[in-house]
């Protein structure tokens, strides 16, 4: 197994995405803690995954400082060291530029670009440590969108917080590789979760979105799980400040292509 006695850190792994990137790296033999604000959601994952390997959950807010401390400390307790972090937490809002509320635009940005600096700090810092005690690297992987480089007029904060994702993906590169910690982003595109589930039942914005898609459907979350899975092993030793895009080909389709009734 790839990640056989690694121990991950997944934020927003109570659901979606995240929950099936949970289930990925414990298949792949990780210890899998699982960081999420949704309660019961994290007692559920837990509950799901009883019996492929050791999963754990800790109630954590990824946008406060102090919830990410105690995360870190809690997985090292349980643990005993940290291997890899996927900052996956995140959520949208919609609204239009000119109707934008300041506390809208600061929530999401919190919750999609701060925590990634706060819990990549605090887990680099750790990482860190563990290798001036003779430990190898480990690697961390932040879950960006092709909305880094596309724009949705109203979903501001969202579009703004996927470019600062994937720049600071670049940045914790260049500053971690003297220690040989690799950190990459994986830009979906439309995934079949409960974020998108609202909006892709409706028929018109289904076809929207499948003729921007020449693989011709929605992504599932386990073929995002599946690339994580790859950043965070050793099969990706010598890739490092990427994002990898998982999105059927939208991001180099210029106009659109036809879609299958
Ligand atoms: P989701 O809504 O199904 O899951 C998000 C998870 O994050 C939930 O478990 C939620 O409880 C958790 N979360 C939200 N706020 C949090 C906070 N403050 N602290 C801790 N946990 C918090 O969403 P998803 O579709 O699985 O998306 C996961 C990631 O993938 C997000 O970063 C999203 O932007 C990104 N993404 C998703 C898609 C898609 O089409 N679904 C496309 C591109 C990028």
């Amino acid at each position: 197994m790839k990640l056989d006695g690694r121990s991950a850190i997944v934020t927003g792994g109570a659901k979606g995405i995240g929950l099936a990137i949970v289930r990925r790296l414990a298949a792949e033999g990780a210890r899998v803690m699982i960081a999420d604000n949704d309660e019961a959601a994290g007692a559920a994952a837990v509950e799901s995954l009883s019996g492929t390997g050791e999963v754990l959950f800790t109630a954590t807010d990824v946008s406060e400082r102090l919830d990410v401390h105690n995360l870190v400390a809690k997985t090292v307790d349980a643990f005993g060291s940290i291997n890899a972090l996927v900052n996956n937490a995140g959520i949208v809002h919609a609204a239009d530029f000119l109707d934008l509320e300041e506390a809208d635009f600061d929530r999401v940005l919190a919750v999609n670009l701060k925590s990634v600096f706060l819990c990549g700090q605090a887990v680099a810092r750790h990482m860190v440590k563990q290798i001036e005690k003779g430990e190898a690297p480990g690697s961390i992987v932040n879950m960006s969108s092709i909305n880094d480089t596309f724009a949705i007029a109203n979903q501001v904060p969202y579009s703004v917080s996927k470019g600062g994702v994937s720049q600071m993906t670049k940045v914790m590169a260049l500053s971690l590789a003297q220690y040989g910690i690799r950190v990459n982003a994986i830009g979906p595109g439309s995934i079949m979760t409960d974020m998108l589930a609202s909006v892709a039942d409706n028929p018109d914005v289904r076809t929207r979105i499948l003729s921007r898609t020449p693989l011709g459907r929605l992504g599932e979350p386990s073929e995002i799980a599946s690339v994580a899975a790859f950043l965070l092993s050793a099969d990706s030793s010598y890739v490092t400040g990427q994002t990898i895009y998982a999105d059927g080909g939208r991001l180099p389709l210029n106009y659109t292509v036809p879609v299958k009734e």
